[in-house]
């Protein structure tokens, strides 16, 4: 199996951390370049980094020397967990200078242009990345990003019930996770004992993301998904893990055995960082929990519960994903391994 050096912009933080954590060992990566602020550039990884993570710094990156932002670095792949200010200036530089860009930040999502990546939901939209590299010269380069931490939560049972029954219109309520805000992220004083009932941009991202994930190719863009989304965003005090409470009508008449039905059976992919379950459905009352069910499928599977009939809407459930991982990190490495499997890098 090829062997693919790859750097991350942004490695010092809580994103980038996950990604040394999830890569290290990886059997088609490794990190050979680590990019961060000025505050870092120039220290060893180990010395810059606030590590956060259980566990020790991995050995192979502990001595790597953190560099600025700017292309060149030393590495076929660039995995960008930037602030989203900083972010569009840089990845459209590396973007230009050849290097295929993975990236977590918001700045390039809904750019008409840009693949917006659940692997298992849209991987056909990476033919998007022939008409970006033409309209923006790009040459070998281009960007690929994935969803808002809170989006990947609740778009995969939306994908499922969208293909089946067709979305007519969704009410979510996002409780949002501590480490969803970065290092230092929230401070103590406002979140113990407390729920946070803004988190600045982020309703806008909720109520607009998923309808391009669900949404068709054709003829180098996409066509949205055509149902409504209204979404409320709550911080709340949980260190990882997004819970989402979603209210769906449906297009069709459906039972509830077939929207569970429709869950469990949407197809997974076999790539490297696939979980055996994409999504999961439990039956158990008080589930799904941060706690309890983040870490299911090595934090890359969705969980969802309270699966009902809803009085207003057609069904309401609960959908759990881990944040940091198949919210951020690890979906930019399932990224990564799709794209290796589809011959794009
Ligand atoms: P974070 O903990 O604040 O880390 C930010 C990283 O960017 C650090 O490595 C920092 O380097 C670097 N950085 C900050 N300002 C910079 C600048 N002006 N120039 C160069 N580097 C700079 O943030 P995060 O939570 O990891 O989030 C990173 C990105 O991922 C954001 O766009 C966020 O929206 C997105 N995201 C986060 C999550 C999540 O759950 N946290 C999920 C999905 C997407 P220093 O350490 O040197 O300051």
């Amino acid at each position: 199996m090829k062997v693919y050096r790859v750097g991350i912009l942004g490695a010092t933080g809580t994103v980038g951390q996950r990604f040394i954590q999830l890569l290290d060992g990886h059997p088609q990566f490794e990190i050979t370049a680590l990019a961060a602020s000025d505050r870092s550039a120039g220290k060893s990884y180990a010395e810059a980094c606030a590590w956060k993570l259980c566990g020790d710094i991995p050995p192979a990156v502990r001595d790597i020397m953190v560099e600025p932002i700017d292309p060149p670095l030393d590495c076929d792949i660039v995995f960008s967990s930037l602030p989203s200010n900083v972010a569009r200036e840089t990845e459209e530089k590396f973007a230009r200078a050849g290097y295929p860009v993975i990236s977590n930040s918001s700045s390039y999502r809904m750019d008409g242009d840009i693949p917006l990546l659940i692997p298992e939901i849209n991987a056909d939209h990476l033919r998007l990345i022939d008409f970006q590299r033409q309209k923006r010269g790009y040459g070998d380069g281009f960007i690929v990003t994935n969803p808002n931490c809170a989006v990947a939560s609740f778009a995969p049972p939306l994908a499922a019930l969208e293909r089946r029954f067709g979305i007519e219109s969704v009410i979510v309520t996002t409780l949002q996770a501590i480490s969803g805000a970065g290092y230092p992220g929230v401070p103590a004083m406002d979140i113990a004992d407390n729920v946070l009932p803004y988190i600045s941009g982020e309703e806008p991202k909720v109520e607009t993301e998923v309808q391009k994930i669900l949404g068709t190719y054709r003829d180098g863009q996409i066509e949205k998904a055509d149902f409504t989304v209204s979404a409320q965003c709550f911080r709340v005090h949980v260190l990882d893990g997004h819970t989402a409470a979603v209210r769906v009508k449906l297009k069709k008449n459906s039972t509830l055995e077939e929207v569970i039905q429709s869950m469990v059976e949407f197809p997974g992919l076999e790539l490297h960082s696939s979980p055996k379950h994409f999504i999961e459905v439990c039956d158990e009352p008080s589930r799904p929990q941060p706690r309890l069910d983040r870490d299911r499928g090595a934090g890359m599977t969705i969980t969802v519960g309270r699966l009902f009939p809803d009085n207003v809407f057609d069904y309401r459930f609960v959908a759990l994903s881990h944040n940091t991982v198949r919210g951020a990190a690890g979906s930019a490495i399932l990224n990564a391994e799709l794209l290796i499997e589809r011959r794009i890098i």
